[in-house]
């Protein structure tokens, strides 16, 4: 919601001047649904992505079209887009490409800094991108019963969960949630100070939780790791930087 905008405000029936500008911008958008643009596609022609669309990629050229997305976003050249006609264009099925785990932080929604669209990927955060038998649940359905090929997980910089592993936080449910991350804090070998005020150290957490999580996921479900083995799906890693916006996709 914009700042500063009351639900009162939102309520009140357009007055003429703005049913104008409203009905220019109408038209603006509806020219722009014309022009092809497309977020993880960029090759369709359409406003969401199709089955046959989905079924033709390859997980590899998934994962390349997520990194051109993100190009985009961190160079400021964003897909024009008609939110409204992605909407009903996905309304009645969805065929997202990809599944992906990420931090709940409010600084990095997935969609956003990889210029999908609504319909392409499903989303999976929860604080310091780690899985559970619930997170397993909802990949086996994505992958095994949706037609999703690549398994993104990605952390990110600064990374507040990661912190609160390092620093032995405890508060509530979320003393178990950062317990999955310890082994990772464990796990990181970084010659330097080990604490969470030392964001070199806190990144590099970061980045083998990620590799951690990975590994959980082939571990806990036989399901996924058999896919993968089969070639019908990639599991792959990533960080996002919160300072340049840029998501490094780990290699292999
Ligand atoms: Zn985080």
């Amino acid at each position: 919601m914009r700042a500063g905008c009351s639900e009162q405000e939102i309520s009140q029936p357009l007055s003429p001047l703005h049913r104008r500008s409203f009905l220019k911008a109408s038209a603006a958008m509806a020219a722009m649904a014309f022009s092809g643009a497309g977020g993880l596609s960029g090759i369709a022609h359409a406003d969401a992505l199709t089955k046959a669309q989905r079924d033709k990629l390859s997980p590899d050229e998934i994962l390349e079209l997520m990194k051109k997305g993100n190009k985009r976003f961190y160079s400021g050249k964003q897909e024009p887009r008609n939110i409204l006609a992605q909407q009903r264009a996905s309304a009645k099925s969805q065929y997202p490409a990809a599944m992906l785990l990420t931090c709940i932080d409010s600084r990095a929604p997935a969609e956003t800094i990889l210029d999908l669209r609504i319909g392409d990927i499903f989303n999976s955060r929860v604080a310091g991108n780690v899985e559970n038998p619930d997170i397993l649940g909802s990949m086996e359905f994505a992958f095994k019963l949706a037609g999703a090929k690549v398994i993104l997980v990605m952390g990110h910089t600064a990374c507040g969960a990661i912190k609160g592993a390092i620093d032995n936080a405890e508060l509530g449910n979320l003393t178990g949630s950062l317990a999955k991350i310890k082994p990772a804090v464990a796990a990181t070998s970084y010659t330097g100070e080990r604490t969470s005020k030392n964001y070199s150290f806190v990144d590099a957490v970061a980045r083998k939780n990620v590799e951690i999580t990975m590994a959980a996921i082939r571990k806990d479900s036989p399901v996924l790791a058999a896919m993968e083995s089969d070639g019908a799906i990639k599991i792959a890693g990533a960080m996002y930087d919160l300072g340049t916006g840029v998501v490094d996709f780990f290699a292999g």
